[in-house]
């Protein structure tokens, strides 16, 4: 990488750096051996997270991953047991251990773009009746939807879910990773949007910018279990006030900030589709949060991942001099080819602030206009 550039990084909001605050509340917090339970930063930040979730309990995990499979570990506490998921959910394409670690058949619904599923296709697949059977003790939902854009899940639809769940002896889990932007979106205590779940996990490590860490929340009861689990998987930590201390800050002083980073998608959402590209289409309306996609037409043999090194590798003399800073550093800006090669996904975050989506839009726009002329 030239030095004379600087880089406007929208792969993902897991790229976010932890601010001064954090820093500083990182090498001042007071600490202790939480696999004691003795960590009394840790402690602080169970118990606030579980209040602001309304449930009894909170448990601080090293990853979103790691939530998601010690809830499948709690909930499906017998053999053949299985857990639905959407089929473009993040625990059926991007987490294994679910199957091999835990030995639960996982089994995908299929995902509607809003990243529902259909309740009775739901209820459908719930099995257990016939002993020839996996017992259905699970359905895990999304929210916000990562590779539906960044959606965020109808709150009548999770009840919905939730009654045939209850009805059928089912646990509902919330894979809330972006939790928070799906409760900035709809303006609602991120405690109504759980309401109706038994258990729900969310990343300090997105959108929240914290370096390290996700919480898993439920019932004392469930997360007694939970506790046993994450340090059967390794997951006991010991001084870990050290990175729960920019949790905590990074609830206060992220959250609040929410908004600004889906003011930013809708105007990246908005610039890309006023081009009118034949190549690729934006969907400005339902663009809810901080996950942009364009979509790029299938009469064309442009790939995301085309568009992906062309933006990365574009250089400033190519531009005509036109994608530069006031310095003169030439932008380069970073997206990415997921979930799929018709997709290309930006991600906006609190390391990104105008002045840097000014500079990549007018890159992005070059690009797609670029491969528009050359399709
Ligand atoms: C990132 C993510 C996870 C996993 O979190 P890690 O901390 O990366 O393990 C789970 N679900 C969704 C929807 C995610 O976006």
């Amino acid at each position: 990488m030239a030095t004379n550039s600087i880089v406007v990084d929208l792969r993902s909001d897991t790229v976010t750096k932890p601010c001064q605050a954090m820093k500083d509340a990182m090498s001042s917090a007071s600490v202790g051996d939480d696999v004691y339970g003795e960590d009394p930063t840790v402690n602080r930040l169970q118990t606030e997270v579980a209040l602001l979730l309304g449930k009894e309990s909170s448990l601080f995990v090293p990853s979103g991953t790691m939530a998601n499979l010690i809830a499948a570990m709690v909930h499906c506490n017998k053999r053949s047991a299985e857990m639905l998921c959407g089929d473009l959910s993040h625990v059926f394409k991007r987490e294994g251990g679910i199957s091999h670690l835990v030995g639960v058949q996982v089994s995908a619904l299929k995902n509607c773009s809003d990243g529902t599923f259909k309740l009775d296709d739901f209820e459908k697949h719930i099995r257990g009746a016939d002993i020839q059977e996996p017992i259905t003790m699970m359905v895990s939902i999304e929210n916000t939807h990562s590779y539906c854009g960044g959606k965020v899940l109808p709150l009548q639809w999770i009840e919905n879910l939730a009654q045939v769940s209850r009805k059928h002896g089912v646990a509902v889990h919330m894979d809330g990773a972006r939790l928070f932007n799906a409760s900035e979106y709809l303006r609602e205590d991120p405690a109504r949007l759980v309401r109706d779940c038994d258990s729900v996990s969310f990343c300090f490590s997105k959108g929240l910018g914290a370096p390290v860490g996700s919480i898993l929340a439920g019932t004392r009861r469930f997360i007694d279990q939970a506790r046993r689990f994450r340090k059967m998987l390794g997951g006991g930590m010991r001084q870990a006030g050290v990175i729960a201390a920019a949790a905590l800050v990074s609830l206060e002083q992220s959250v609040p900030s929410l908004d600004a980073d889906h003011r930013r998608a809708q105007y990246l959402a908005k610039e890309i589709q006023k081009l009118k590209l034949p190549i690729c289409t934006v969907d400005t309306i339902n663009q809810h949060t901080n996950i942009v996609h364009v979509n790029i037409s299938d009469k064309t043999n442009i790939t995301s991942e085309k568009i992906v090194d062309r933006l990365y590798t574009v250089s400033q003399s190519e531009t005509n001099g036109d994608c530069k800073t006031s310095e003169g550093l030439c932008i380069v800006v970073r997206g990415s080819a997921k979930p799929d090669s018709k997709t290309l996904r930006f991600v906006l975050h609190h390391d990104i602030n105008d002045a840097d989506l000014k500079l990549a839009v007018k890159k992005v726009c070059f690009v797609l206009t670029e491969m528009d002329k050359n399709k």
